[in-house]
């Protein structure tokens, strides 16, 4: 306590700190009025060495008055000293409890007409500032101090969980409050809602996402009739635009566990998928209802399932989990010539827990460059459906380009269905019949 005033004074003398930011570099904690405290004791040490010292007495009364204490500035003037007026270098004398009562006022009229159970509140402190305040720890060895924004998270932060009856979340608050107490702006950010899901591709031709023209990008121009794209619609817009708008979100993210082409159907298991809706005023939706509009507005072509809400991790484990999932497809496929039956038993004798050399199909090398990958068919079987026609149920590991294995893209994928049966595919109908392993749900 008997060193706090001197290093006080020590700090005083060189920075002109408001009561509030001496008291939080001092105490670090929860001191209030220890700030104008200290001041009075150093003002008290400034007129007792009045006589002895009166130069470095002078020098004090100054430095406290510029600091912004009042019974220093009274001092002053009686004393004939010229004092500058100058703002806390820290703080610029922002860091009042009036203030604080408009930032929470504001921030409470702010999160106004959105859902969530808990926040955070973040203070936006100009760099330059904040860099100051630390060469003043540094300088005079205050390692234990409490910043300027921590001391603004807290105190807006504590008044606020009364105000709005929801408490802080650190970790993941629904809702971050960003104040500003330089400007007096506040700023409220929901966290971003996830709900994950299965969906299904009824029909083909709907790609995955919007489909921009390749020749204007989306302008539009002849060779898309002026449409911008290749396909009117999209899997994507179908699921996200119904939950944009039980959510209220301003906009949305698609993200999938991994895609289809265009022409192959999703049944059965279905594709894994998380909707990420940006802003939502709404957190608490009705998953029947979702379900609902995305099948209403797609006319049954596009359903989604197993519907609930996620977490932002669970993106990486969607992402993850696809490159080690295997999944599951099936193919039915004419070919030229007929087929024997012999000739399937061999196929899946071959193919059966097959390593396939795959080079980067010709269709997708343009986008995606040469490269060779090594992808298992965990397990294959076939069915004749006419003499011409096979039904092939393959498994495989995540990555394996399914067309290719069968007509073998001109060799460039080892082995292949249509070398092994040497027969040549004329059509091959696709569809994604879901994966074997899918997320672990964490929320
Ligand atoms: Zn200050
Ligand atoms: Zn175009």
């Amino acid at each position: 306590m008997t060193e706090t005033p001197s290093k006080a004074k020590e700090i005083l003398l060189k920075y002109r700190l408001c009561d509030r930011c001496l008291e939080r570099l001092l105490t670090a904690g929860n001191h209030r009025g220890r700030g104008a405290q200290i001041k009075a004791r150093l003002l008290e040490e400034a007129r007792a060495t009045l006589q002895a010292s009166r130069d470095e007495a002078l020098v004090l009364v100054k430095a406290l008055a510029e600091s912004g204490y009042v019974p220093a500035q009274a001092e002053a003037l009686e004393l004939g000293l010229q004092v500058e007026a100058t703002f806390c270098p820290i703080c610029l004398g922002r860091l009042t409890d009036e203030v604080i009562k408009t930032l929470v006022a504001e921030s409470a009229k702010m999160v106004n007409g959105y859902e969530f159970e808990d926040f955070l509140v973040g203070a936006l402190i100009p760099k330059h500032l904040a860099s100051i305040e630390e060469r003043i720890f540094s300088e005079f060895g205050l390692a234990e101090s409490e910043t300027l924004r921590k001391e603004v998270t807290r105190e807006v932060g504590s008044r606020l969980e009364v105000v709005l009856n929801r408490p802080v979340n650190f970790t993941s608050p629904e809702m971050l409050i960003l104040v500003d107490i330089f400007t007096g702006t506040v700023e409220a950010r929901p966290a971003p809602l996830y709900v994950f899901g299965h969906y299904f591709k009824r029909q083909p031709n709907i790609p995955q996402t919007p489909w921009y023209c390749s020749s204007c990008w989306g302008a539009g121009c002849e060779k898309c009739g002026g449409l911008g794209r290749m396909y009117p619609d999209s899997v994507a817009e179908y699921i996200g635009e119904p939950s944009m708008r039980l959510a209220k979100a301003i906009g949305y993210k698609f993200h999938a566990a991994g895609r289809e082409d265009v022409d192959v159907t999703v049944e059965e298991g279905g594709r894994p998928f998380i909707i990420e809706l940006v802003m939502p005023r709404l957190r608490r939706i009705s998953f029947d209802e979702l379900k609902e509009a995305v099948r209403r507005s797609s006319d049954g072509r596009v359903e989604v399932d197993s519907l609930r809400l996620a977490a932002r991790s669970d993106l990486d484990l969607l992402k993850e989990s696809m490159e080690s999932a295997v999944k599951r497809y099936r193919a039915v496929v004419r070919f030229e010539r007929p087929i024997e039956g012999e000739a399937l038993k061999k196929l899946e004798a071959t193919l059966r827990g097959a390593v396939i050399e795959q080079h980067t199909p010709r269709r997708v090398i343009k986008r995606r460059g040469d490269r060779l990958r090594r992808k298992r068919v965990a397990l294959i079987t076939s069915r004749l459906l006419d003499d011409f026609t096979v039904e092939l149920n393959i498994e495989a590991e995540g990555g394996l380009y399914v067309k290719e294995l069968i007509h073998g893209d001109e060799g460039r994928t080892e082995p292949n269905v249509a070398e092994i049966l040497n027969n040549s595919p004329l059509s091959i109908n696709l569809k994604f019949l879901g994966v074997s392993k899918t997320i672990q749900h964490v929320k």
